[in-house]
């Protein structure tokens, strides 16, 4: 049976990562906001490598306090040539302490993350929670109707669509997506290890892509492994002991003895970019709006900066009257998303095709870049600077 329901300013579609935090930071502005999504624990064991802007805006949100116990900080990041090519790049080390901080940020498991999100979220009068999911949503002029599977009818004066690779929101906004397949997968899994980490990550760039070793407490490390498709699912079928044994390798034991925890997932590849970030009431944060290969901790990173400027823009809106759905608001968002999300995607898709391209001329661009990054300061702090947040944003 259907339930009438009041038309709320915003409706957020999806509960991960971006999704919660986009629910916490509206309900926060005192916009009447609902969250639809359904209350299932995390589904792999994947960690984020969360940079400093988004750590700021989890303290901001009052979610970061109840899990940073729990999170690693990344004060050194260095990159690997093991490409074993005639051209090779030389090692690049990136210090927090050359830019003044402390550490670039951290690195949390994924469900932590995501219990200190929905804790905070209940906490909040203003949102109000379906443990559901959307079956259909019709844009039309003066709202967007939002059916769930539940049989309720809801209704908003915006969506925001934070439901990921197949969002049913971008799909009924008419937005299309330009989609690739990278042909290479990321196997992610935990480990033990003998050696102190020492607060460092590291990344091997392999000619069939990056695999990098992410700090986590005391001495453990997440594991990402991008390698072309075939290769990660014969390392994913491997035994605990013989899967330690590759990641030793791999590892150069730069981390001593290696012990593999239990669990592990398979990421198929591919880069996805929408033609527009907002349309029809409707705007996209998270994966729904840009989906790119693990590569320098972009992911989540692009993702919760898309909730600030999306907040930003929406709870000015509404301070002067504005409807948050209208054309010229969501005009506003698509601005402000589109150069910082299409200088990234550029960027990892460029580091990436450099690493599996067979082409000379290539390796020696991508070892001449590498090695000037690395050998001159002020480009070094610039590319930290840069990776962290784009320069027209930083204040200061
Ligand atoms: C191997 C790997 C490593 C990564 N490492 C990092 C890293 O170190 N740092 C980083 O910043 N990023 C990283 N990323 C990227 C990061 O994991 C993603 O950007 C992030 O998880 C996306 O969050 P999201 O909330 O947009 O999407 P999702 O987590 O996919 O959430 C979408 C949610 O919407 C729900 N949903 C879908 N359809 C509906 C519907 N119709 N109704 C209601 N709900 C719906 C889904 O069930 C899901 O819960 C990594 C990615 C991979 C694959």
């Amino acid at each position: 049976m259907n339930e009438a329901s009041p038309v709320y300013d915003v409706i957020v579609v999806g509960g991960g990562p971006a999704g919660l935090t986009a629910a916490i930071a509206l309900a926060e502005t005192g916009a009447s906001a609902a969250l639809l999504a359904r209350l299932a624990p995390y589904a792999d064991n994947r960690t984020t490598a969360l940079l400093g802007a988004s750590t700021d805006l989890l303290e901001r949100l009052d979610v970061w306090r109840r899990c940073r116990d729990q999170a690693a900080a990344l004060q050194t990041m260095r990159l690997v040539d093991d490409t074993g090519r005639l051209i090779r790049a030389p090692e690049v080390r990136f210090s927090s302490d050359e830019i003044g901080l402390e550490q670039f940020g951290y690195n949390i498991d994924n469900r932590t993350l995501m219990t200190a999100l929905e804790a905070r979220a209940a906490e909040l009068s203003s949102l109000t929670r379906y443990d559901d999911e959307a079956a259909a949503i019709d844009p039309q002029d003066a709202v967007v109707s939002v059916q769930t599977r539940g049989g309720q009818s809801l209704s908003a004066r915006l969506v925001v669509g934070a439901d990921g690779r197949q969002s049913l929101s971008r799909k009924a906004a008419g937005i299309d997506v330009m989609r690739r397949d990278l042909h290479q997968s990321a196997l992610t899994f935990n480990i033990r290890h003998s050696r102190a980490h020492r607060n460092i990550s590291t990344e091997f760039h392999t000619p069939r892509g990056p695999c990098v070793f992410v700090p986590l407490p005391g001495s453990r490390c997440s594991v990402v492994w991008v390698s072309a498709t075939k290769e990660a699912q014969r390392l994913m079928a491997l035994d605990d002991a013989e899967l330690s044994e590759a990641a030793e390798k791999q590892s150069h034991s730069i981390l001593g003895r290696i012990n593999v925890e239990p669990r592990r997932n398979l990421f198929p590849l591919t880069i996805e970019s929408p033609g527009q970030f907002a349309s029809h009431r409707t705007a996209l944060v998270g994966e729904s709006a840009h989906v790119l290969p693990p590569i320098g901790a972009q992911g989540l990173n692009m993702g919760l900066p898309d909730d600030d400027d999306n907040v930003d823009i929406v709870g000015h809106a509404m301070s002067l009257g504005e409807d948050p759905g209208s054309p010229q608001v969501l005009a506003r968002y698509q601005t402000a998303r589109r150069s910082d999300v299409a200088s990234r995607m550029f960027a990892i898709d460029i580091a990436n095709r450099s690493l599996l391209s067979d082409f000379l001329p290539m390796q020696s661009l991508r070892a001449a870049g590498l090695h000037l990054i690395g050998s001159f300061g002020p480009l070094r702090r610039l590319a930290m600077r840069e990776g962290l947040a784009p320069s027209w944003k930083r204040v200061g």
